[in-house]
């Protein structure tokens, strides 16, 4: 099967898996684990951080981050299809008593004018008061879109003039980075907090991980242990993220080129269901609307044919391009596919 259904479906290669039993370990809720230590001090670094936190997931990095940045009751703005909004099952206020609301914009890509026209710090007693923002990047939901420096920069300056704090939610910034060529330290000048996944392109089975001040991981660090996610001998995880980190962040850009081959391919047969000059990174998104078969019924042909995708709308099909999908196989999907898309428009 050649699964693009994900870049969180890779697996651990036999060198990642030597890394792991070979981590030394120790007790990481008594702060004794060395490899985690280590990789801790390496992400915080590479950001420019004071500290960061490892944690299980990319979903609790970022509660974890907005909840040091925003009160209950207060509110946290952010893109209407941002992972923090739509696939977190609204964590936010179920553990934190945070409000929400969002801007849409197309692809999800950053204009500062949108945050800016819709915060509303210091409302006083009637209304909710803003206190963060948070930007996701590169922009899952909308196609693996990549953020303008310009417009991240421009909305640091503006909103810290209002008071506001801003999140990074970077499951993806080793795929914006490949692609923007700007350094992660750019990236996390501009924000508070910042959450970024060793498990999506750079392959590593498990792990996240939290950056900020000391002083913020610190009360990130007893919130993790409180939502029962305090772990112990942790460094065989760590120790994969580390080995993501030196082997997998520069061969990203083999998976933009397989995404781009994807689209390039489906575009060339029916132009108005992708564009590839669209295709920031490592997800296709096929837009199905107008065709007389359903975007899961084009799944299904596609699986027959050994070949697994996704749907997220009725019409709307999601390819995402990863480590263990190598460029024959994008061939052999490029020689089904943008038959099946073709047919699909066929009266
Ligand atoms: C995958 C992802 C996360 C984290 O997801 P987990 O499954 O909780 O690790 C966060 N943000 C974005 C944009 C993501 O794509």
């Amino acid at each position: 099967m050649i699964d693009l259904r994900s870049d969180t479906v890779t697996k651990p290669s036999d060198e990642m898996r030597a890394a792991m039993i070979n981590a030394p370990v120790g007790d990481d809720v008594y702060g004794d684990d060395p490899s985690a230590n280590a990789l801790e001090e390496r992400v915080s670094a590479l950001f420019g951080f004071e500290a960061g936190l490892f944690t299980p997931t990319g979903s609790l990095a970022n509660q974890l981050a907005i909840r040091q940045l925003v009160k209950p009751g207060e509110e946290l703005i952010t893109e209407t299809f941002s992972h923090i909004v739509r696939a977190e099952l609204g964590a936010g206020a179920a553990f934190s008593g945070i409000t929400t609301r969002t801007w849409e914009s197309p692809r999800g890509a950053l204009r500062a004018s949108d945050p800016l026209h819709i915060a509303r710090p210091d409302s006083g007693p009637y209304q909710v008061s803003t206190t963060a923002i948070a930007v996701e990047n590169t922009h899952n939901f909308g196609g693996g879109t990549v953020q303008s420096i310009d417009e991240i920069r421009t909305l640091r300056t503006e909103s810290l003039k209002l008071g506001l704090t801003m999140h990074l939610d970077g499951a993806r910034i080793w795929n914006a980075h490949i692609a923007s060529g700007v350094s992660f330290l750019e990236y996390g000048k501009y924000f508070d907090t910042v959450s970024v996944c060793f498990s999506k392109g750079l392959g590593a089975p498990v792990g996240s991980m939290m950056l900020s001040t000391k002083e913020r991981i610190a009360s990130a660090r007893i919130w993790r242990k409180r939502y029962g996610a305090g772990m112990r001998q942790i460094g065989m995880l760590a120790a994969a993220a580390d080995f993501a980190l030196t082997h997998n962040i520069e061969r990203l850009s083999d998976d933009h080129e397989n995404a781009k081959s994807l689209a390039r391919a489906i575009h060339a047969v029916a132009p108005h269901v992708v564009n590839p000059d669209e295709v920031d990174t490592n997800i296709v998104i096929l837009d199905l609307a107008g065709s007389h078969i359903s975007a899961s019924d084009i799944n299904l042909a596609l699986k027959s044919a050994g070949i697994l995708a996704s749907t997220v709308g009725p019409t709307i099909l999601r390819l995402v391009t990863h480590l263990d999908v190598s460029s024959d196989q994008i061939a052999k999907v490029n020689s089904v596919l943008p038959e099946l898309v073709q047919r699909a428009f066929k009266s």
